[in-house]
């Protein structure tokens, strides 16, 4: 394997003289451990101690030189989980000069993306963590390119899912494990260690109970394009191919096109739905479409996928398998059912998944309220919810318990418990949710974004007063539309105009349609008022003010 990697590629002598002479440097982006991300020449790996190695020299360079704040707690995170005690990287220091007493080293050729998985064993997990983060890391540094090499620090082995990690490049991603085959030291010519954070939506509750990221920074957008080059490098077909591959007359083929069906998600070994038959059957009837079903258990992710990214509907017990929601087309609805006792508003990573700005989906939860209908398993493993390790008074707390209270990632007994149920579907009260959470149809749309375009300033912001008598006077604000404008169509403009007394702290605001403005309800001879205006396309899309206007009556 060292061979495949060094050999003929790199002049070898050249790459030592250079390590020996230069040492290693480092140049990093981001000012705490937690948004950084480092790009080094020369980092290497000595597997006998499991330690990244920095060589010193004259000329070696570490930017930033944090001194002993290195280690507190870390240079940066290894995974896309925010500062997890157990994914903080960091190096070893050591002379260029020791590498005279040390095993020759083997370079890596390849540039490299050093992280860590954090889970890959859970497909939430992989698609949140690792894969989403990855692509846009790999986006953000161009030479991360097709031919990027990946190594996988966090020490597990290729898990359930490594071919979609395989996806990720051209090239076969390392495992730490593997580090040890290229010898006692290793050396990455060029690298970057650690994953941008930006397209993570969720925090899964190591210091406050779960919930979506405070300041998220994804938008659905980005995610459909990720799916959409999984989905090519999976060799799946987009639903408008599809249709243009049948050879039947127009009409039949855009008949094709508008077969809408539904999927239930089905999970096979957990957290079960027993009445799959009756829901599917109740499902075709509802919304007189096909119900598909499937399974990580019975089919290979890329069958999945394919299934899913022309679908209508997505029926899915809360689980790890509805991360896949991402794959959904625009316009579809995503319909995830809670176990008993277990409450839908505290775990929503689907949810925010298909809330997201631009993802276009519909979400509705349902939750088993009817006790008769779950089937609890004590008996389990604590890792599948069993409680029976628990004192007994516990144990019966938890067992007549009506609601998982808010708690702490990951180990807590009740919210095992009561997520490893299998459940029995009220299939009345599911149509009902779903009669009140869908406000439209879901079908396929056109692969078509609404637009998101944000208004530019207005323009050419003015005010002009008049004082009529000694208790009244006028004040008349105009601009100009933003300079965007010209170029869109868009539904609605509207302008709001905030105007607040000097002095005061609250404002008026004013949403208008139109340019100009004059206002004299409020407004008082001989004082000065702070204006502000600014352009918002349909309701929602809020553009930024112009330059705040004093105006003096
Ligand atoms: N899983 C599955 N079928 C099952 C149970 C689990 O395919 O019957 C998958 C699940 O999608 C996830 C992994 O196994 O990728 C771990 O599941 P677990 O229940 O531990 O986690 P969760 O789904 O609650 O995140």
């Amino acid at each position: 394997q060292s061979q495949e990697l060094s050999e003929g590629r790199i002049d070898y002598h050249a790459a030592l003289l250079a390590l020996q002479e230069h040492g290693t440097r480092m140049v990093c982006t981001g000012k705490m451990h937690t948004d950084r991300i480092c790009r080094f020449d020369y980092l290497c790996y000595c597997s006998e101690a499991e330690e990244f190695v920095f060589f010193y020299s004259n000329s070696s360079v570490m930017l930033p030189n944090l001194g002993p704040r290195r280690f507190q707690p870390a240079l940066l995170d290894l995974s896309s989980v925010e500062d997890h005690n157990t994914q903080y990287f960091n190096f070893l220091e050591l002379p260029a000069g020791a590498l005279k007493f040390m095993p020759k080293p083997v370079f890596v050729p390849d540039v490299t993306l050093i992280m860590n998985r954090f889970n890959p064993d859970n497909l939430m997990h992989v698609f949140h963590d690792d894969l989403l983060p990855a692509f846009y890391t790999m986006k953000q540094y161009l030479d991360l390119d097709d031919e990027a090499r990946l190594v996988f620090m966090e020490g597990w082995g290729e898990g359930p899912y490594f071919d979609l990690y395989r996806l990720l490049s051209g090239k076969q991603p390392l495992l730490k494990e593997q580090l040890k085959n290229f010898g006692k030291l290793m050396c990455f010519t060029k690298s970057y260690v650690g994953l941008s954070k930006m397209t993570t939506w969720y925090q899964y509750g190591f210091v406050q109970p779960q919930g979506p990221k405070a300041n998220i920074l994804v938008s659905g957008n980005e995610v459909r394009q990720f799916a959409k080059i999984m989905m090519e490098r999976m060799n799946i077909t987009g639903q408008e191919d599809t249709a243009k591959e049948g050879d039947g007359t127009e009409e039949e083929q855009e008949k094709e096109k508008r077969e809408d069906y539904i999927v239930v998600f089905s999970r096979s070994t957990t957290r079960l739905i027993l009445n799959e038959a009756e829901l599917i059957m109740a499902l075709a009837q509802e919304f007189q479409m096909r119900v598909l079903t499937v399974s990580l258990e019975e089919q290979s992710f890329a069958s999945i996928v394919q299934v899913i990214s022309g679908a209508s509907m997505l029926f899915s017990m809360h689980g790890a398998q509805l991360v896949t929601a991402l794959f959904l087309p625009r316009g579809a609805a995503v319909v995830e059912l809670f176990p008993y006792a277990v409450n839908p508003e505290q775990y929503t990573p689907y949810k925010t998944l298909a809330s997201l700005p631009g993802m276009d989906l519909q979400y509705v939860s349902w939750r088993n309220s009817m006790e008769e209908n779950t089937v609890t398993h004590p008996d389990r493993p604590w890792d599948q919810g069993g409680i029976v390790h628990l004192e007994k008074e516990e144990q019966e707390r938890i067992q007549v318990s009506k609601d998982v209270p808010r708690h702490l990632c990951c180990r807590n007994p009740e919210w095992l418990y009561r997520i490893y149920q299998d459940t029995l579907v009220d299939i009345p009260s599911l149509l009902e949710v779903l009669k009140e959470g869908l406000k439209t149809r879901p079908s396929v749309k056109k692969n078509k974004a609404a637009s998101t375009v944000h208004p530019g300033r207005v323009r050419e912001p003015q005010c002009q007063t008049s004082v009529q008598a000694t208790n009244e006077a006028k004040l008349t604000v105009s601009w100009q539309i933003p300079w965007n404008l010209k170029f869109l169509k868009v539904r609605e403009v509207k302008y709001e105009v905030w105007i607040q007394e000097q002095g005061e702290n609250t404002y008026m605001p004013y949403i208008l349609p139109q340019l100009n403005y004059t206002f004299s309800e409020n407004i008082k001879p001989f004082t000065t008022y702070l204006v502000w205006v600014r352009c918002i396309f349909n309701k929602s899309l809020l553009g930024p003010f112009a330059d705040v206007l004093m105006c003096r009556t």
